[in-house]
């Protein structure tokens, strides 16, 4: 089965896909609940942030309508002791002048004056003048103190009768059950706290709004005094529901025209400021989080996918590598690993001789290749092997080839080729990685020799034949110093054959190569011209005396041979022999031509004879 994927030009095997895809999981998990918690921490902290603001505009709502109560609630001491004391209403009406001037000073939106009911007379601060509809028990000031039992109050806004403008009043109804103290004041502040409000929060709109749904105050300052629980459709409603069943002063109100969120808090009026956001645009900034999840996301799926990528590559390179390294490993009988950045050595594929070589040390190995050398090789070859082994000098000689060998015969006898191969190379093509391996080619020795003498040897006589012979010859001839070359013909052959037969004649051709190769020494050359002709060269005889020697012995030899068959006959041999001076160099041919004409001469005498040329 296929174990690579190949994605976008990277192969990428089962593993590290395996890896990089849990890696991607559990990043992309990770990424998803951080930003899930920095998501919720930062809507909580906007969610905060709206609530104090709304605390903060609660509080300012509260201390604006504080003093005006408060005043009325001062004033109202007052006023009860003058009614009791059966004050005229021109003196009430000058200490409603008096502290209205001292409290236009003192409470901003406050100009209008202290006003009220007293004994049945409507009595104003500042002097206004009633006109004739103006009846004071019908106005909302009256009715709101006389429905507080005593207690001092803000009404709702209203129209007022003197400025024509929304209005609310601070009153409180006196001792005597029918007289109202009470002091009129602007919306404006309240409308400044509501304005900022939306501003600084960028809010849809800020409310001020009483527990009924009654707007008392609104950024946009048309709906003030319109009731939400009927005039702002199905948000308006669920708002003055969320007022007083919701504690945690959050709601999210919607309508057709979408979600709002509100936030709102109490004043000690029993007013509540709200605060209205469009749900979409109010976390809107939080989108930015989702923007940043993604990217983060995406930016660290890509960087796993590549380092995934990059680190199954190299994997595959090492597998593929080491997969080329045990299949060439196969061919031979010990490789070894060889690290020249780090000059160490591994074994690839190891036996006892490998074991011996290294001695359990890895390390150095280019220092220590003539001890390798002296260690595993025979002596004759010693210096050969130093040299190939030798790294100094090895780029040079595999700058062009990926591999070098050498053979030689090792300390047991046994042919060995060594092979450096080229595993990887730097930019500049020098080696980094090198494989040694060690191949027997003892068997190819033996086989190659085998065929080799094979075609040497004179299928029949078992000694060389004309074409190795003459080569031996031709090589001894630069070298030695010397020499006599003899050519042998026997005499009527034909005879012998006619005679005794064929397989009787080669008898006797066998028997003669036998006794030529004994009469001469293993180091001169010896062989069979064809038919009945042979040839020797003796190395260094240099005169017909010792030449005489030689042919003495040989055709004594000749005279003991003991082929029944014959029935006696004896065998001779014509001989003409040519000896060599080094200093002539004459060529082989020449040589030849002389012994010929020697063997011709000797044919002229009956039985073995000899003729020195
Ligand atoms: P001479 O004394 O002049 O040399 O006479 P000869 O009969 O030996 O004549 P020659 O040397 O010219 O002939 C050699 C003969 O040797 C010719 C051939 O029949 C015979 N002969 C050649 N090769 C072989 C062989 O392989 N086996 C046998 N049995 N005879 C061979
Ligand atoms: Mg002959």
């Amino acid at each position: 089965m296929k174990n690579h994927f190949s994605i976008i030009g990277f192969k990428l095997n089962k593993k590290y896909l395996f890896i990089s895809f849990l890696g991607m999981f559990l990043a992309g998990l990770f990424i998803i609940v951080l930003f899930y918690n920095l998501y919720n921490t930062s809507k909580e902290s906007l969610i905060n942030l709206w609530k104090n603001d709304v605390t903060d505009a609660t509080n300012g709502v509260d201390s604006y309508l504080s003093t005006p109560a408060d005043a009325v609630e001062f004033l109202s001491a007052k006023l009860n002791s003058m009614i009791n004391s059966n004050a005229s209403s021109d003196e009430i009406s000058a200490y409603l002048a008096s502290e209205s001037e001292v409290y236009s000073k003192l409470i901003e939106g406050s100009q209008l004056g202290i006003y009220g009911y007293f004994n049945g007379e409507y009595l104003n601060g500042t002097g206004w003048v009633l006109d004739e509809a103006y009846e004071p028990t019908e106005r909302p000031w009256y009715k709101a103190a006389l429905d507080s039992q005593g207690r001092a109050v803000i009404t709702t806004p209203y129209l007022s009768a003197e400025t024509h403008t929304m209005m609310i009043t601070a009153c409180k109804l006196l001792d005597d059950g029918k007289s109202v103290v009470a002091m009129d004041l602007f919306l404006e502040e309240l409308e400044d706290y509501v304005q900022r409000l939306t501003v600084e929060n960028n809010a849809e709109a800020a409310i001020i709004i009483d527990k009924n749904g009654t707007v008392i105050a609104h950024s946009n300052y048309m709906e003030v005094g319109k009731n939400y629980n009927t005039e702002w459709g199905d948000a308006g409603r669920q708002l003055v529901d969320a007022l007083v069943t919701k504690f945690d002063g959050s709601a999210v109100l919607s309508d057709q025209n979408g979600s709002h969120a509100a936030f709102f808090d109490r004043c000690n009026k029993g007013w509540y400021v709200v605060l209205i956001m469009d749900e979409k645009s109010a976390f809107i900034s939080l989108r930015i989080i989702y923007i940043l999840a993604a990217l983060a996301l995406i930016v660290v799926l890509v960087i796993i996918f590549f380092i995934s990528s990059y680190m199954g590559h190299k994997q595959n390179e090492v597998e593929h590598l080491s997969r080329e390294v045990l299949a060439v490993a196969d061919i031979y009988v010990s490789m070894l690993h060889i690290d020249l950045d780090t000059d160490t050595v591994s074994v690839v594929r190891g036996n006892e001789d490998v074991d011996r070589l290294l001695g359990g040390n890895f390390e150095s190995f280019s220092f220590r290749t003539d001890e390798f050398a002296e260690k595993m090789c025979a002596e004759h070859f010693r210096d050969m092997l130093k040299s190939f082994l030798d790294v100094d000098t090895l780029y040079e000689r595999m700058e062009n080839v990926n591999t070098i060998s050498c053979e030689f015969v090792d300390d047991k006898d046994r042919w060995v080729r060594m092979r450096y191969i080229a595993l990887k190379r730097d930019e500049s093509g020098h080696m980094t990685q090198l494989l040694l391996a060690i191949e027997s080619i003892d068997d190819d020795k033996k086989k190659q020799e085998k065929l080799r003498v094979l075609s040497e040897t004179d299928r029949m006589t078992g000694i060389m034949n004309r074409g190795s012979g003459e080569q031996r010859i031709r090589e001894k001839l630069s070298t030695a110093d010397g020499g006599m070359f003899c050519l042998m013909d026997a005499d009527k052959f034909k005879y012998v054959n006619d005679t005794f037969g064929h397989s009787v004649g080669d008898k006797v051709l066998i028997a003669i190569a036998h006794t030529l190769k004994d009469s001469f020494r293993d180091s001169d050359v010896v062989f069979r011209l064809g038919g009945d002709e042979f040839a020797a060269f003796a190395v260094g005889v240099k005169d017909s005396d010792i030449g005489m020697i030689i042919m003495d012995r040989f055709f004594k030899k000749l005279d003991l041979i003991d082929i029944p068959e014959l029935k006696g006959h004896k065998i001779s041999v014509s001989v003409g022999a040519a000896f060599y001076d080094s200093e002539t160099h004459e060529p082989f041919e020449k040589l030849y031509e002389r012994a010929d004409k020697g063997t011709y001469q000797s044919k002229k005498t009956t039985g073995n004879k000899v003729t020195f040329m």
